[in-house]
């Protein structure tokens, strides 16, 4: 069985421009140099690792070499030179790893090296891979050759790391940025490899392998041979699932789920389920770090594209990030990140993970009473956390998406249950109608009723605290309350809610609001309704000091430039004042006043 799966990296390896998967606009321009035979000295290939740099390389060096190259651009495959290469007795074409040979010496040597004409053949090709390891001594020898290279030299450089390339050597080379391949470029080629090598194939598991492969062919090839050979020759996604230590999306659906209905408890017994069934807690955080930031680019039917998602899966998503809100996403992200970063680090790295699961549904309740969707679940643990199904598709999702703008619908009565136990809710107030928004405060501060929610009732709520109050918030408290506003107030005006969802308003002096758009007329839409937020702000906050400002993102830079003071005008000023030594210079020698 196991001489049956030879590693398919290696036997799939392309090895003509055609073959070279994902790099359509690369292997364009390098047929077209070998075709008008305008070849560069050096070329720097750039991107990610396993994307075809190395291939890319070894395809062009044959076909430059090659004596008869054809119409496409493709080497022959029959000339002299050709069959050497592939039966590598290639005397022309060298391959050097500057991560293994990355000394000023090893260099010189190269450099001896390229001083000796070919024998046989036009040019002398030198790969040299992962070339920003080079050692800056070994740079500098370099650099000489590269700016005067032999007529007969050409330097093919790999790397994964542009930005540690030295200009002076990106400036004398032909740069190619190698593009992550798309998914289903790299779920067809595993598609065609199966069917090649008789492999049963599961497309969800070929989905799988291709997401965590990330655009890299090598990664998912060597995957996929790996799985194939764990498995007898069968790729199914449960067995993908299980080999590559990754959780099914199902889970993440029910975390996300439980977060947002603030069900700690179910939270905590799903993260013990997990943890029991093998998973360490950092693989599940990142995993949830991974599939918010997913539900985030779900959130927009622009972005949603980028996910590669069926288009079953990509409904699921949606709604479940419509039902999570833009702000939980960010701040839920946020906040694992936050734990990865203490992880490593951390004594009790499971108690951690459990509070910053905990800090994420009470985040999640902050914005449920901020934003007074019908969210609240019937029974909070109605899903039973001991009945994992890893390969059930995901199912729908009982949360509605953000309602839109209902200014006289009486809120439902979804505030008991979970809600009251909210350790650290802001208490935004209930909805108020819209038109009430700018209305002064009503003087008499009632407490909250306790007849049955009605629309009146509710406005009358709004100001239970009197005017004057004076409650101190945090700048996260601010940005959900400000989030709140435009998922109540702004379902309408779309364009003043996307002005909304790019800022995240600052917090200054403890109540003074800055809110930086990006342009004119989103200021002047914020302004138009500055009043009823402000007044919003104000009880949602329970402060009655806080201003807003809001201004436009270039009117700060023109004051920065305004305040900056030029060489110029700080010599003038100085020369001006009679005290400074400056001045004092300038009159001994009778200058001319500037
Ligand atoms: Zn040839």
């Amino acid at each position: 069985m196991s001489e049956k799966f030879v590693v398919s990296a290696r036997k799939f390896r392309p090895d003509s421009f055609e073959s070279l998967l994902g790099q359509e606009a690369v292997s364009e321009t390098l047929r077209r140099a070998i075709l008008q035979q305008k070849t560069a000295h050096a070329y720097l290939f750039c991107g990610p690792r396993g994307v075809g740099k190395t291939s890319a390389a070894r395809i062009f060096a044959r076909a430059i070499n090659c004596a008869s190259p054809l119409a496409s651009g493709e080497a022959c495959g029959e000339c002299d030179s050709c069959r050497a290469f592939a039966e590598q007795r290639s005397f022309n074409v060298f391959e050097m790893d500057a991560a293994s040979n990355n000394s000023a010496n090893d260099i010189r040597q190269l450099i001896e090296e390229v001083n000796i004409p070919p024998q046989v053949g036009r040019y002398k090709i030198y790969i040299i891979d992962e070339v920003h390891m080079l050692s800056t001594a070994a740079f500098n020898a370099f650099l000489k050759t590269l700016e005067e290279p032999p007529e007969y030299v050409v330097f093919i450089m790999a790397t994964t790391e542009k930005q540690k390339i030295l200009p002076t050597i990106l400036s004398r080379c032909q740069v190619f940025d190698f593009k992550p391949i798309p998914s289903d470029v790299i779920i067809g080629q595993l598609r065609h490899i199966a069917q090649l090598e008789e492999i049963q194939v599961e497309e969800k598991a070929l989905e799988l392998i291709a997401r965590k492969a990330d655009g890299g062919m090598r990664d998912a090839l060597s995957v996929f041979d790996r799985i194939a050979s764990y498995t007898d020759g069968e790729v199914s996604y449960s067995r993908t699932l299980e080999s590559l230590n990754i959780l099914d999306d199902d889970y993440y659906f029910r975390f996300v789920d439980l977060l947002v209905h603030n069900d700690y408890a179910s939270t905590l017994l799903l993260l013990d389920e997990l943890i029991m069934r093998g998973f360490d807690p950092r693989t599940i955080v990142l995993g949830l770090t991974d599939f918010l930031r997913n539900l985030l680019l779900a959130f927009d039917p622009q972005t949603l594209p980028l996910l590669h998602l069926t288009k079953e899966t990509e409904a699921s998503y949606n709604q479940l990030a419509q039902a999570s809100g833009r702000g939980f996403l960010y701040q839920a992200i946020a906040k694992l990140m936050e734990c990865l970063k203490e992880y490593r680090n951390s004594n009790a790295k499971r108690l951690l993970v459990e509070m910053t699961l905990l800090s994420l549904t009470s985040l999640a309740q902050e914005r449920v009473s901020a934003s007074h969707t019908p969210n609240q679940r019937p029974t909070p643990a109605a899903t039973p956390p001991s009945a994992p199904s890893p390969v059930a598709a995901p199912r729908p999702q009982p949360i509605a998406a953000p309602a839109p703008a209902r200014p006289s619908a009486p809120p439902t009565p979804r505030q008991t249950g979970a809600s009251t136990e909210a350790p650290q809710s802001i208490d935004l107030p209930k909805p108020p109608p819209t038109a009430s928004m700018a209305a002064p405060r009503p003087v008499a501060p009632a407490p909250r009723p306790a007849v049955a929610p009605s629309p009146t009732a509710t406005s009358a709520a709004a100001p239970k605290a009197p005017t004057q109050e004076k409650r101190s918030f945090t700048e996260t408290e601010m940005q959900i309350a400000w989030n709140a506003y435009a998922e109540e107030h702004l379902q309408k005006n779309l364009f003043l809610k996307n002005a909304f969802n790019e800022v995240l308003p600052k917090l200054h002096n403890g109540t003074e609001i800055e809110a930086i758009m990006f342009n004119m007329l989103q200021v002047n839409a914020v302004e138009r309704i500055k009043g009823s937020l402000l007044s919003y702000l104000r009880s949602a906050l329970h402060n009655s000091d806080i201003t807003l400002q809001v201004r436009q993102i270039e009117t700060i830079e023109e004051e920065r430039s305004q305040r900056s003071i030029t060489p110029l005008e700080l010599f003038r000023s100085l020369a001006a004042e009679p005290q400074t030594p400056l001045h004092q210079f300038i009159q001994a020698l009778k200058l001319r006043p500037l």
